[in-house]
């Protein structure tokens, strides 16, 4: 038996009959070839397709055979050799799915939207039923690969090659926020400082990796976030590792978490930057969705944002250096709580 007839489970000559069974080309922009998988190319074909569905996951393809043997990654493929990600087989895809890039339907099989993460070419080292070894090279990941099965439909996937990024630091496992202290009056050098205001919410930190967020709250003590936003936040930020910290405001009657900086990014701290450098990083982010928003924050303004915060009906501004390091834990002197 051919490795394409093992693939096409008990349909020889047919290794798409699984995915067209699950699809009706009148309702999917996805592409429903009619014909039999076509056994053309070179099999050196990789995309990784990011997929907003029920669940945020990441979809690994290989040309093989004139189709795209394909796992779903929940977390996506592993930057380091020393954790290994669970990669659930999926059914072969056709080889147009290589540049299919598009919203599926509600209601469809895997609805939701699907990206390219992710792609270029690749090499087998080995490829078994048990196993596939590559070299993948691609724009935002290269590097040896290992994929072997555990049990039925799961895989895992291994990272060969020493870490991606062998500075890149884990992301802290609780930090304690950096803490304001109380003053009567505006800061005189109001050039030096940023404003921003306070909205008198509990403290929040999100943790964010994978699509998955977890939560720690004023004390680095492990809570629930708000209902629904762990996921959805995770989501947004897709691959990027962060650790923000904001507060759960009230908005409108509407509890919506409000970021107000960045301690760490892409495996590194960002403790030491800057204040302004670390809202700017933040900025570009571009966090703002239904339950969640990037607070405004308006370097040398002190006097306008107070007076704004006194007609909302807020408790104060917070002011704060724009040079100053983030201080975990700490009352610093740096951040300053002026009430309205
Ligand atoms: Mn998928």
């Amino acid at each position: 038996m051919t490795a394409a007839r093992d693939r096409g489970r008990g349909r020889p000559g047919d290794p798409l009959a699984e995915y067209r069974g699950r699809r009706d080309a009148e309702r999917t922009p996805e592409p429903v070839p009619d014909g039999p998988a076509l056994p053309r190319g070179d099999d050196d074909t990789f995309v990784v397709q990011e997929h907003h569905a029920t669940s945020l996951h990441w979809d690994l393809r290989l040309e093989r055979d004139g189709v795209l043997v394909s796992w779903a990654v929940p977390k996506g493929l592993p930057w380091d050799p020393g954790t290994n990600h669970l990669a659930v087989r999926t059914e072969d895809h056709p080889l147009e799915y290589a540049s299919f890039e598009g919203e599926i339907p509600h209601g469809e099989y895997g609805a939701g939207t699907m990206t390219i993460w992710d792609r270029g070419t690749y090499e087998t080292e080995k490829w078994s039923d048990r196993e596939v070894k590559i070299v993948v090279h691609g724009g935002r990941v290269s590097g040896r690969y290992a994929l072997f099965r555990t049990r039925d439909r799961n895989w895992m996937i291994h990272r060969m090659d020493p870490a991606a990024d062998p500075d890149a630091e884990p992301l802290p496992a609780a930090l304690r926020p950096m803490r304001a202290a109380r003053r009567a009056r505006l800061p005189r050098d109001a050039a030096a400082w940023g404003f921003e205001f306070a909205f008198g919410g509990a403290r929040l930190l999100a943790y964010a990796e994978g699509g998955r967020t977890r939560f720690t709250d004023g004390r680095g003590r492990r809570v629930d976030g708000p209902a629904g936003l762990g996921p959805r936040l995770g989501a947004a930020l897709g691959s990027r590792r962060a650790v923000l910290d904001g507060e759960r405001a009230v908005l409108d009657g509407r509890e919506t978490y409000m970021i107000f900086d960045l301690p760490h990014l892409d495996g590194r701290p960002m403790l030491e930057a800057g204040y302004r450098e670390r809202r700017e990083r933040l900025d570009e982010l571009e966090l703002a969705g239904p339950l969640w928003r990037t607070a405004p924050w308006f370097p040398g303004e002190g006097g306008a944002v107070r007076g704004a915060a006194r007609e909302r009906g807020l408790p104060g501004v917070l002011a704060k250096r724009l040079d100053s390091r983030y201080a975990p834990g700490e009352e610093s002197d740096a951040w300053r709580f002026i009430p309205s």
